[in-house]
C-alpha cells in the first residue's frame, strides 16, 4: 500500500515509522524541518513511553522536571508541588524538550524505518474512489491512502471535512526566553479569561505562554502583553531576550468530540488535525503519537477507516470528553482560589496535582480524588452550604 502522510510532527512521524516498518510505501510531506514549533514541549510519561527508545537513542536533550510551582502573581502567592523523583526514561517522568530536537529525532526514526521524506508543502489533495492525488510545491504524487497529520490548520481536514471553527480553538501565545533553564515548571491558573499561563524550561530556553479559548474576546496581542506583565512580576526570565510566538490549539467541547469525524474512504486525520488535544491542559503530543500508532495498526488490517475511528472513539474520546465537561468548573474563580489555598495547605492535593501535570491522573477519577482529600472536600462543602444558605462568600 502507498500511503501519503501530510505533516512530519509527532503524529505523522510516528505513523510513518510504524507503517514503513510493516512494509508500506510511505511518503512523508513536510518542508519545515529543521524547525521549532510553538509548544511548551512538555512530554508526559505516557507520551514518552511510546517513543522512549527513539528519544534515548537520538540523545534528545531534555529537562527532567522536579517541581511544579502554582502561582497567583496578583496576590504574590505560590505553592510548590514536588513531582515524583524519577529518571528521564521513567514512565512517570515529566520531561520538557525543544520541539526542534524532539521532532527531528522522530523524523529520523521514520526515515530509518524506510519512509521517504519529501521536503515540500502539500497544496491540494484529491481523494477519489480509486486513489489519492497529492499536489505539492514540487510536483504530483499518487497514493492509495492519505493521512492528515498537518496540525490545527490541516489542509486535509479543510478538504475532506470542516476546518475548526473559532469556538473549537484556543489561542496560545507567549515568548521563548533564551539562555535560561530550570527543573521547575510554573503554572498560573486564570479565571478571566479562563485558561492558564505557563513556563516550561527546555534545556536552553524557557517556553512561556498563555492559552485561552479563541472566542474569549481577548486579542492575541492583549494576551501576549499579559504574559509579558507576568514575566516581569515573577522575574522568571531575568534579562533574557524574548522571542514572541502565537499558535492555535484545537480545544473541542464535549458535543464536538461526540460528533468528531476522523476518517473516511481513503483518508484519516491524526493528532491536532483530528482535534485530539486535552481541552484543559492542552496536552497534544501524547494523542498525536498514539493516533499515529492507531492509524498504522488500522492500515495494516481490513476496513482501516472504520478500525481507526473505533480506536479513537474507544481510547481518546472518553477522556477528552470528560476533560471538556470539567473545564468550565476548573477555571471558575472560586475553584481557582480554593485550589491555590488547598495546594499550599494539603500534601494530598499536591499529590493529585503532581499526577495531573505529569499525565498520570485520569479525568475519570480527578474530581473524586480531589474531593476525597479532606481539606478540599471540607472547603467545597462549606462553599456549597454558604451558597445554599445565601451567606456571602469571599
Ligand atoms: C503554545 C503551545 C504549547 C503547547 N504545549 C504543549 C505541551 O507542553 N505538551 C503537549 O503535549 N502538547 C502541547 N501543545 C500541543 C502540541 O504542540 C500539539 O498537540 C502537537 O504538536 C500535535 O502534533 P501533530 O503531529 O498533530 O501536529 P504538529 O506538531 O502541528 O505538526 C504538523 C506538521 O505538519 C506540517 N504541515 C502543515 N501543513 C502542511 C502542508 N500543507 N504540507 C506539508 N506539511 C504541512 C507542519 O510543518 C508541521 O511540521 C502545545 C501547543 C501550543 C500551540
Amino acid at each position: 500500500m502507498d500511503v501519503a502522510i501530510i505533516g512530519a510532527g509527532p503524529a505523522g512521524c510516528r505513523a510513518a515509522q510504524r507503517l514503513a516498518a510493516r512494509g508500506a510505501r510511505v511518503t512523508l510531506f513536510d518542508p519545515s524541518h529543521p524547525r521549532e514549533k510553538p509548544c511548551g514541549g512538555g512530554v508526559t510519561g505516557r507520551a514518552l513511553a511510546l517513543v522512549a527508545d527513539t528519544v534515548r537513542d537520538a540523545g534528545v536533550p531534555v529537562s527532567v522536571i522536579r517541581t511544579a510551582r502554582f502561582t497567583d502573581s496578583r496576590r504574590g502567592e505560590s505553592a510548590v508541588v514536588p513531582l515524583e523523583d524519577c529518571g528521564p526514561t521513567s514512565a512517570s517522568a515529566l520531561l520538557v524538550a525543544s520541539r526542534a530536537t524532539f521532532d527531528a529525532a522522530l523524523l529520523a526514526a521514520a526515515i530509518r524505518a524506510g519512509a521517504v521524506h519529501d521536503v515540500s508543502r502539500v497544496t491540494t489533495v484529491d481523494v477519489g474512489g480509486s486513489g489519492v492525488r497529492i499536489s505539492t510545491t514540487r510536483g504530483v504524487h499518487r497514493a492509495d491512502f492519505a493521512i492528515g497529520a498537518d496540525g490545527a490548520n490541516s489542509l486535509l481536514r479543510r478538504t475532506v471535512a470542516q476546518p475548526f471553527q473559532r469556538d473549537q480553538l484556543s489561542i496560545a501565545t507567549g515568548f521563548f526566553a533564551d539562555g535560561i533553564t530550570s527543573d521547575e515548571i510554573v503554572i498560573e491558573l486564570l479565571a478571566d479569561p479562563p485558561g492558564y499561563i505557563w513556563s516550561f524550561p527546555r534545556p536552553n530556553h524557557l517556553a512561556i505562554g498563555v492559552c485561552v479559548e479563541a472566542d474569549a474576546g481577548v486579542t492575541s496581542a492583549a494576551l501576549r502583553a499579559r504574559t509579558a506583565d507576568w514575566i516581569r512580576a515573577t522575574r522568571i526570565a531575568g534579562h533574557a531576550t524574548l522571542a514572541p510566538y502565537s499558535w492555535p490549539i484545537p480545544s473541542l467541547k464535549a458535543q464536538d468530540l461526540d460528533a468528531l469525524i476522523v476518517s473516511g474512504p481513503r483518508w484519516c486525520l491524526l493528532g491536532d488535525a483530528a482535534g485530539l488535544v486535552d481541552p484543559i491542559t492542552r496536552e497534544g503530543i501524547y494523542f498525536a503519537l498514539a493516533s499515529g500508532e492507531w492509524a498504522a495498526d488500522a492500515l495494516s488490517g481490513d476496513a482501516p477507516e472504520q478500525a481507526f475511528a473505533a480506536r479513537v472513539r474507544d481510547e481518546a474520546i472518553p477522556e477528552l470528553s470528560r476533560a471538556a465537561r470539567l473545564k468550565a468548573g476548573f477555571f471558575r474563580p472560586a475553584f481557582v482560589r480554593l485550589l491555590m489555598r488547598a495546594l499550599q495547605q494539603s500534601a494530598a492535593v499536591r499529590a493529585v496535582m503532581a499526577d495531573l501535570v505529569a499525565g498520570r491522573q485520569s479525568y475519570a477519577t480527578l474530581k473524586w480524588r480531589l474531593l476525597r482529600t479532606l481539606e478540599l472536600g471540607l472547603a467545597w462543602r462549606v462553599l456549597r452550604e454558604r451558597r445554599r444558605s445565601g451567606l456571602p462568600g469571599h
